[in-house]
């Protein structure tokens, strides 16, 4: 356990199996839908938090929306690392470029 408290990394296939191991039995009793919603209320909150420039609330809120976009992308059998790169392959999908010269 200390370990696990001391690591300062993770990948991405290690994140979507630890969201898959403590959540796929929930994420399947609650379906797709309702996942997708509570997706949703979380980066509503995460917004909330912005607006009123909580950091501390912005680093709460931006973790549970990832850990959310995770339970989605088990439900769906996405691997999150392989459809990352597939549409950002080390540059930008719109310019090609890297960094960016897309002016937004
Ligand atoms: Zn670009």
């Amino acid at each position: 356990m200390a370990q696990d408290t001391l690591r300062c990394f993770m990948e991405i296939k290690e994140f979507q199996n630890i969201m898959r191991e403590l959540y796929a039995h929930n994420d399947r009793r609650r379906g797709k839908d309702k996942t997708m919603l509570w997706l949703v209320e979380e980066v509503g909150e995460l917004a909330e938090a912005v607006r009123r420039e909580d950091e501390a609330g912005i680093r709460e809120e931006i973790a549970d929306t990832l850990a959310w976009v995770g339970s989605l992308a088990n439900l769906y059998g996405i691997d999150l690392e392989e459809a990352f790169l597939e549409k950002y392959p080390y540059r930008c999908p719109t310019c090609g470029q890297k960094p960016c010269i897309c002016t937004d």
